[in-house]
């Protein structure tokens, strides 16, 4: 995206840093649950109180977890990490520090492939994920001069995703979130839930002269949390660069909030530097060493993910790459639709699929899990149409039952008595009353009016209640009229 300036042409650099809460029953150096929806306080180890004499232990799952997370950025594993103390005092977090890893992370450079709008694709660049704590949650809404603390979620693993600065528009930025969001649902290592906060976006942003390569002060928003809020933090933070530019002035580096409701930014504090937190490696854990044979099994534990099951079905199924995106966004559709199209024309599933079955699903609210629409019987609606059973039109009636009953089509078909008239001789009859009832037509056809065609088979159609085959009424009109 380019923003025209009064004077110039800007373009945007802007990179993300995106918190992800791991999936695991157990705090990541405590024993405690991470079960969200809890009681305040109830899952909370002397370990995540801040207690004295209490030493965090490495959750060995959290770890796994990471390193999942890492192949299925396409990352290098770095087999030493260390954790490090990083130091600030925060009402909610009560050791007076986070545990986090610093100078050796976990996880090392890695990529990440984009789909655009257009159809076009980009490879976005990660700069490392670290692991580390959460921190607990102060709770300012209960009463106007008390403010609460809940360290429930005070210990919670997190990964940190730090991409390179990368994007150079709002839509690139969503179309990354998106596709991590994917990625990490696919691998089951984070729900990536923006809106319960399990996925938090920091943005920075800044802009340059289109086409240098330099890159300017920064300002980071912290806490972002929808895509559609992350996109907005973009656009109008580089506006802000611009007209600052513009006007003669220097951008500082500063922490912004980014406000849904007016979609501004407005300062919080001058940002920190790293050497502000006083980081050090944390005395009570060892630095994390993995092997070559421990990443290789978690290697081989690795599901399919989005781009190779988005290959294949474009590959051997015939589906074009939008149709092959659109479905394996979500491991639930793509699973679903693999059941349906499993000895069927994959095509035609797809084109049910996006079409009536998605717009059945969003009209009663419901997600693919809770379909009355099992994939087998989308599957057998499918082929009934291919066998010529029923036409496309009967189908349609057909799938609004099958929407409110969730009985099989061809039961269906069977009790309404819905199937297509394929006898030449039934349909023949049909065709002869059509052109005895309407003889102004047939001369006007015949004077040369051959669009009436279309006209002719839809009375056939219509006089059969919508089951003559259309083919043999194509044919027998054809016969007839010329
Ligand atoms: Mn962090």
């Amino acid at each position: 995206m380019i923003i025209e300036g009064k004077e110039k042409k800007w373009e945007i650099v802007c990179g993300l840093e995106i918190h992800c809460q791991i999936i695991s029953e157990s705090k990541i150096f405590s024993g405690a649950s991470t079960r969200f929806g809890a009681d305040a306080n109830e899952n909370v180890s002397f370990v995540d109180a801040g207690m004295p004499g209490m030493l965090p232990t490495l959750n060995r799952y959290c770890v796994h977890q990471a390193v999942k997370t890492g192949l299925g950025l396409r990352a290098k594993i770095n087999k030493f990490s260390e954790f490090s103390r990083k130091n600030y005092f925060y009402a909610d977090m009560p050791t007076g520090y986070q545990i986090t890893q610093f100078q050796y992370p976990i996880v090392g450079e890695g990529v990440v492939t984009v789909d655009l709008e257009d159809g076009s694709s980009k490879d976005i660049r990660i700069e490392r994920m670290h692991i580390e704590q959460d921190a607990g949650k102060s709770i300012h809404d209960i009463d106007s001069r008390k403010t609460f603390i809940d360290l429930n979620r005070a210990g919670v693993g997190l990964m940190e995703i730090v991409t390179k600065p990368d994007f150079r528009s709002p839509e690139e930025a969503g179309a990354f979130l998106k596709k991590l969001r994917s990625i990490l649902r696919y691998l089951g290592t984070c729900d990536g839930n923006m809106d319960e906060g399990s996925m938090r976006c920091d943005v920075n942003v800044s802009v340059r002269p289109a086409g240098s390569d330099e890159l300017r002060t920064r300002c980071e928003m912290k806490n972002v949390n929808s895509v559609k809020f992350v996109m907005q933090a973009i656009e109008n933070e580089a506006r802000r660069h611009v007209e600052v530019y513009e006007n003669g002035g220097t951008v500082e580096q500063e922490t912004r909030q980014f406000d849904p409701i007016s979609g501004q930014t407005k300062v919080m504090r001058k940002k920190e530097f790293a050497h502000d937190y006083r980081y050090f490696p944390e005395p009570d854990l060892p630095p994390l060493v993995l092997t070559d044979e421990y990443i290789k099994q978690v290697a081989d534990e690795l599901p399919e993910l989005p781009d190779a099951k988005k290959a294949r079905f474009v590959e051997k199924l015939g589906l074009t790459k939008y149709d092959a995106m659109v479905i394996c966004e979500n491991k639930e559709v793509a699973d679903f639709f693999e059941k349906a199209a499993a000895g069927h024309d994959a095509k035609k599933v797809a084109n049910w699929l996006m079409g009536d079955f998605f717009a059945m699903l969003k009209r009663k609210n419901l997600t693919i899990d809770e379909s009355p629409v099992s994939a087998e019987n989308l599957g057998a609606l499918v082929e009934l149409i291919e066998k010529n059973v029923i036409s496309g039109k009967i189908a349609k009636d057909v799938f609004e039952i099958m929407s409110e009953t969730g009985d099989a089509p061809e039961k269906i078909v069977e009790e309404k008595g819905l199937k297509q008239v394929t006898d030449t001789g039934a349909i023949e009859a049909v065709v002869d009353k059509v052109i005895a009832e309407n003889p102004d037509k047939v001369s006007a056809y015949k004077g040369g009016k051959t669009g009436l065609m279309g006209w002719f088979v839809g009375q056939v159609i219509k006089e059969s209640k919508g089951k003559a085959n259309p083919q043999i009424v194509n044919r027998l009109l054809a016969e007839k009229l010329n």
